[in-house]
């Protein structure tokens, strides 16, 4: 079989798209005026990915407020949040670029989605021709929405977490149920975890098991045979083409993330600087069988953050060399992460977002050239 390949899930919004967000959090459209551009967008992005020949594609989120929040406010700046949540959270991540985003902070129980990602499947379904994939985010992620220290009043951590998987399996299930034939788990916070950024506190708390733990009791709900088509993406990051945890040594993630019993990875390797040397480590600890589904480990060819284009011979090159690592029946080639994962993105290597989505493009059609490419070098 030739080597499969895959894209995360988001494109950059177009301008357009990205002052309608604004002006509905200043109460200048409504609603529906800003759905209405999501729409056009999601459908450009379709059409776009098809024409590459993009095995699933997505609608680049562009219906999502971001990757991590999309089912509990319509905007960033909190218009539209669900029940029992302030906008003032935890900073979720502050960048190298010195900029942050913030999660909303979570007042009392029950914690309910107020959207679910099947929501956008459904629609993409409609429009595509080709097979759909959805990428949504993970437990724990949303376990940040929880007061770092204080317990909650009437709502306990234990009964938070039990509310968050429920959450995110109905999320993952109605996706599928929607016709999606692949979903991935977005876990940006795994090599974050490891940080100890003391602007950040909950960086310092070594929370990475507490992550993987709760992430596995979403997954251990699947039958193996589901969970050939759940995967999970790692990455240090990609916002405003900036990154929050590239430093972290990436062992301290890689020796524990294949604990997840995923079928499949979307690991960030194209920004490493020694990339030979995560091939390595994801050869020896991604395992054939967890709980009874091989781990095929899709490696970062592309990077969304730049506006360079690699060319396919890069990413053929990048393919045989860790061929040499990781067993050619397991691997796999994406993109370093999504090229947009939140709404208000100008893309600032890019020169706009509307080159950026452009360039995403020439990017994903490297890739799947490259990978073509590679699969007959290797001959699989
Ligand atoms: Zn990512």
């Amino acid at each position: 079989m030739p080597i499969p390949t895959e894209l995360v899930g988001s494109l950059p919004r177009p301008m357009k798209l990205q002052e309608a967000y604004q002006k509905l959090d200043d109460g200048e459209i409504k609603f529906e005026d800003l759905q209405e551009l999501q729409e056009e967008a999601a459908q450009d992005s379709i059409k776009r990915l098809e024409q590459t020949g993009e095995t699933y594609v997505t609608d680049g989120e562009q219906r999502e407020s971001s990757f991590a929040t999309y089912p509990i406010t319509d905007t960033l700046a909190g218009t539209g949040l669900a029940d029992n949540l302030a906008g003032d959270g935890q900073f979720f991540a502050i960048f190298d670029d010195g900029h942050h985003r913030q999660l909303p902070r979570l007042t009392g129980g029950p914690f309910r989605y107020k959207t679910f990602a099947s929501e956008f499947v459904e629609k993409n379904k409609q429009a595509a021709s080709k097979p759909v994939k959805q990428a949504v985010i993970s437990p724990s992620m949303m376990m940040l929405l929880y007061p770092l220290d204080e317990e909650l009043e009437g709502y306990s951590r234990e009964e938070f977490l039990n509310d968050v998987c429920d959450e995110v399996e109905k999320d993952i299930r109605r996706c599928f149920e929607a016709g999606a034939e692949r979903v991935s788990i977005d876990f940006t916070e795994g090599r974050l975890a490891n940080k100890n950024d003391s602007r950040n506190p909950w960086t310092g708390r070594d929370m990475l098991q507490d992550f993987i733990d709760l992430n596995n009791r979403v997954l251990d709900r699947f039958s193996a045979e589901e969970r050939k088509n759940i995967g999970i993406h790692t990455c240090p990051g990609g916002d405003n083409d900036s990154v929050h945890s590239r430093e972290v040594p990436y062992e301290k993630l890689l020796s524990k993330m294949f604990e997840l019993n995923a079928g499949y990875f979307l690991i960030q390797c194209a920004s490493e600087s020694d990339k030979e040397s995560v091939y390595k480590l994801v050869g020896q600890y991604s395992r054939d069988d967890a709980n009874g589904v091989p781990q095929v480990c899709f490696m970062g060819v592309i990077n969304p953050l730049t506006p360079e284009v690699e060319t396919p011979e890069q990413v053929k090159n990048d393919l045989v060399l860790a061929a040499k690592y990781i067993p050619v029946e397991r691997l796999g080639a994406t993109d370093d992460c999504g090229f947009s994962p939140f709404s208000r993105d100008e893309k600032p290597a890019h020169g706009s977002p509307d080159f950026a989505r452009d360039v995403a493009m020439q990017k994903i059609s490297a890739r799947l050239e490259g990978t073509r490419m590679a699969s007959e070098e290797l001959g699989v």
